[in-house]
């Protein structure tokens, strides 16, 4: 790769709770460059994958999802907290630190012909992503990868991706 990804990432520290270092990806998107880079990246190995469709998690997702989908020249699906889209949905519950959330995704917006992948900004625990592919698995289409922006590799979610077979791809790693 020709430009250092990570230096467009930026460390706040205690947010957003004392002990947690986020993550934030603002300077990556303010820089025009580094942000095409990045999709260019992206759009470079998955190409060649015939993708139907890039299936992006709410809501950074979304950022790089639709970025990507466009390169690509395919469709985006959106998967979204509870109670966002307006049409009929498919959910996936999935446990935090402190209770539960859940994804849904319109219930016709994958078919058995699809060929996805599945992105988010950055994996941590895995819990989101998690639910994510078992959202994907409720419909017939084919899962390719999984994609980050980030990966926290003293975080559970690398391991937990590796124990379940699921193939991922991260542009860069903390
Ligand atoms: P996980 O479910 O624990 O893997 O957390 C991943 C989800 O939380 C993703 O949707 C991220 O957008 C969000 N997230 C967790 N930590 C960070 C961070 O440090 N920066 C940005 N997003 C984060």
């Amino acid at each position: 790769m020709s430009f250092d990804i990570k230096t467009h990432i930026r460390a706040i520290h205690d947010y957003p709770k004392p002990g947690i270092v986020f993550r934030d990806i603002t300077p990556l998107l303010a820089d025009g460059v580094a942000f095409q880079q990045t999709i260019m990246q992206l759009a470079e190995r998955y190409r060649p994958l015939q993708l139907t469709r890039v299936v992006g998690i709410e809501a950074r997702g979304f950022i790089f999802g639709t970025a990507l989908a466009y390169a690509l020249g395919v469709g985006f699906v959106p998967l979204r907290k509870p109670g966002k889209l307006p049409g009929s949905t498919l959910e996936q519950r999935y446990q935090l630190e402190y209770g539960e959330d859940a994804l849904q995704m319109h219930d016709d917006a994958l078919t058995a012909d699809d060929r996805v992948i599945i992105i988010d900004d950055l994996l941590a625990t895995g819990g989101t992503v998690l639910a994510a592919v078992d959202l994907v698995r409720q419909t017939q289409a084919e899962l390719l990868e999984c994609a980050f922006v980030i990966s926290l590799t003293d975080l559970p979610g690398p391991s937990r991706l590796q124990r379940a077979k699921i193939p991922y791809y991260t542009l860069c790693e903390f």
